[in-house]
């Protein structure tokens, strides 16, 4: 696609649009917006822009149009696909200053949110209202409403309640063209139409900017327990999540944790965390509306556990206790980043049952490629997530074991019927390998939508398809 470049008359003409204190061409910022959690890879914007209102984004995307520059939405900056980066140049659109919580509706079980909302502030603010947001990435307290409704990001507690797309029933979207349109509401059930909203969750800023998003909200569960189990290795951890599923206990989450993360979380921590020295480990928490509930389900879990030969466990029911138990889970990937800043994070997902066998035949096929690598995530919906570690490598010998490791995982995943994302999407860095999990007729089907929405191709270019 040929673009018109930025330039200082693009600048001031954005300007005249949006008023000065909205743009921004000065080094520090276009440095500031180059990247995301991304560590592979980076690109400079032209210019960002800040818009505080709809009309705003409107009257960026009527200019964006008619001038074919390409607009590359951001919210939290958090993603890990480089979706949110300006690989074409042109305006890198932040919706930092879209923050603002409408409204919790508590007639409705609704709440009414700008995209630029941080998910953590959302769940403690309707947590006072006794309502329940689920979705909780690990990046809660930085990642935003906008970002996760167009990754439909997931959490720990997906494996009870679900991911973002679970819980938007409305949305306000800005398309290429500059053109606005409202979706749904408030509204717990919609056969209207084609499910546009279905088609914006997860389209990583493709199709269109989002400006507002409705969501349904969830009564707080009053009681929780979470449970720390140690396993002499990653098998015994990647069998007892299916043996918990099969016995047809829900918890709200089960993380799991190889060896080699707690070493590095404990280094990361400088300090001690319980069963260091476990071959892995599961986070379970269970929750529910009485503590009779928790503890019947807790007695079965037990009971799982103790058959595959576990005979201590950490049971934490303060929320003092709780965050310790969270809190190795919470800082894994930060904690490798600081291991190896170089590194690759996959996280393919699989069906539950196969999860044993994902986790033992992609842990020797990156053994045997030569790469470190450390095994982590939301087990319970068999999300797992790969990091791949540069360390001390030459960039030479990284890239090629690197694109080696990809094929073989991917490869593994694929044979047991799993599926390239589970929640961080295709952005950038994966659009090569899309091809190999979604057959040619639903690719031309998706690349059709996109040119029928986008047909100048200015909305976050070169993102999902190569
Ligand atoms: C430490 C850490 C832990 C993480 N844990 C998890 C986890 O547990 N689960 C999980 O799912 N992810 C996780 N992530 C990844 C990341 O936080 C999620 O993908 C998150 O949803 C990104 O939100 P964001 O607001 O930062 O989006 P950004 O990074 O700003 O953008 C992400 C994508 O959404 C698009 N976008 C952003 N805003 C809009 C908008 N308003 N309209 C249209 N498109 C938009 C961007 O163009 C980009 O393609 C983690 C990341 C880190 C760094």
């Amino acid at each position: 696609m040929a673009y018109r470049a930025v330039d200082r008359g693009v600048v001031s003409e954005l300007e005249g649009i949006l008023g000065k204190s909205a743009v921004f061409a000065d080094p520090e910022n276009l440095e500031k917006y180059s990247s995301d959690e991304t560590t592979e890879v980076s690109f400079r914007p032209g210019v960002v822009v800040k818009p505080g209102k709809t009309a705003d984004v409107v009257a960026v995307m009527r200019y964006a149009w008619e001038n074919r520059i390409p607009v590359t939405p951001r919210s939290g900056g958090t993603g890990v696909v480089g979706g949110a980066l300006p690989s074409c140049g042109g305006i890198l659109l932040s919706l930092e200053r879209m923050n603002r919580i409408r409204e919790v509706d508590e007639e409705n079980l609704m709440c009414v949110v700008e995209p630029g909302v941080i998910t953590g502030d959302l769940a403690r603010r309707v947590a006072e209202s006794r309502l329940f947001y689920p979705p909780d990435p690990a990046s809660i307290d930085s990642s935003c409403i906008g970002g996760n409704v167009a990754v439909s990001a997931g959490g720990p507690s997906a494996v009870k309640y679900g991911t973002t797309k679970d819980y938007v029933t409305g949305l306000e979207v800005v398309f290429p063209d500059g053109s606005m349109a409202k979706m749904g509401g408030k509204v717990v059930k919609n056969a209207t139409g084609y499910d546009l909203i279905g088609l914006m969750v997860g389209s990583e800023g493709t199709l269109g900017i989002i400006t507002e998003v409705t969501l349904r909200l969830l009564p707080l569960p009053p009681h929780s327990v979470d449970l720390l189990i140690p396993f002499g290795d990653l098998t015994g951890a990647a069998t007892a999540v299916s043996e918990i599923i099969k016995e047809r206990i829900v918890p709200a989450t089960i993380e799991f944790i190889e060896a080699e993360a707690l070493r590095v979380v404990r280094e990361f921590l400088k300090k001690e965390i319980p069963f260091v020295d476990a071959g892995a480990q599961l986070l379970v928490r269970l929750d529910g509306e009485t503590k009779n509930h928790i503890e019947t389900d807790l007695e079965r879990l037990w009971e799982v556990v103790r058959r595959m030969g576990i005979e201590d466990i950490v049971v934490a029911e303060s929320s003092t206790t709780q965050d310790r138990l969270w809190e190795a889970r919470r800082v894994i990937r930060d904690a490798v980043q600081w291991k190896s800043p170089v590194k690759n994070g996959e996280d393919v997902v699989v069906p539950r049952s196969r999860i044993p066998d994902f986790v033992v035949r992609a842990k020797g096929a990156l053994d045997e490629v030569g790469l470190a690598s450390i095994f982590f995530g939301h087990a319970g919906d068999g999300n797992i997530h790969v990091e791949i570690l540069k360390g001390a490598l030459t960039d030479e010998e990284w890239e090629t074991r690197l694109a080696e490791a990809r094929r073989r995982v991917y490869g593994i995943a694929r044979e047991l019927g799993g599926l390239l994302s589970g929640e961080h999407g295709i952005g950038y860095i994966r659009k090569e390998y899309l091809d190999t999990f979604i057959d040619d007729a639903g690719l031309r089907v998706m690349k059709r939508i996109k040119e029928a929405i986008d047909p100048r191709g200015i909305l976050n270019p070169e993102k999902i398809f190569i």
